[in-house]
């Protein structure tokens, strides 16, 4: 009796596709078929930075230092993909990051194993922006990601020492600019000659990742490697 009101309401308002608005059927979750289809595994990729379809010269790599080792993604920037970040970060952000978690899993498992990671941490969000929207949606995911790759996961290694504001209508050089020096290390650790993943949800030009790479390289950090849901 206890699941009748529910189900009625489901029956009544059937739940919809997140990217497309069609009724979800057969136990779909966010996403129907016909749009979760359009999730693809980024495949061929530049092994530094990850830019999908880079061949033998990258040409994000040429322009510019990356302190990190290795940056993976998921997926492409798509619709569908903008969608579920969307859900994860207002909407539905557990549902979410379970749902994408599975990705995450066969993701680790079919292209990139990150095998010798020793710990996972989330790129943290300035703690003004935490308390107004709850929580910090990298964390949620490196959580995921410790689901399929049982290492720790630190979520308070890094902390935001500037607010830097939102990063969507700047440039790569304006983006260096404005995340430099805008994190520290927590000192309660200790992590010489630890290899470290650092969690995302979307890779754009690498600004903000890079300055934590560069000062967890400063810092001791033997190996960096970096994975988001999103290339943009
Ligand atoms: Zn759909
Ligand atoms: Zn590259």
């Amino acid at each position: 009796m206890k699941n009748f009101l529910p189900a009625l309401i489901n029956l009544i308002f059937p739940p919809l596709c997140i990217n497309c608005n069609t009724p979800l059927i057969g136990g779909d979750k966010l996403l129907c078929s016909a749009c979760r289809a359009q999730l693809n595994f980024i495949k061929d990729f530049c092994p530094v930075c990850g830019s999908p379809d880079s061949g033998n010269s990258c040409q994000l790599c040429s322009t510019g230092r990356f302190y990190f080792d290795g940056a993976r993604s998921l997926f492409p920037y798509s619709m569908v993909v903008q969608n579920l970040l969307h859900n994860l970060k207002y909407n539905d952000f557990t549902g979410c990051a379970r749902y994408l978690s599975k990705f995450i899993g066969n993701y680790l498992n079919e292209i990139e194993p990150f095998e010798d990671v020793d710990i996972i941490t989330p790129v943290p969000l300035h703690k003004v922006k935490q308390r107004a929207r709850g929580y910090n949606q990298s964390l949620l995911l490196a959580c995921e990601v410790a689901r399929w790759l049982p290492r720790p996961v630190i979520k308070d290694l890094i902390k935001r020492t500037r607010f830097t504001g939102t990063q969507t209508r700047l440039n790569r050089s304006e983006r260096q600019q404005n995340v430099r020096n805008a994190f520290s290390l927590n000192p309660k650790y200790s992590l010489e000659q630890k290899n470290i993943l650092l969690i995302d949800d979307v890779f754009t030009t690498g600004a903000t990742v890079n300055s934590i790479s560069n000062l967890l390289k400063d810092n001791g950090i033997n190996r960096i490697y970096v994975l988001t849901i999103a290339r943009a």
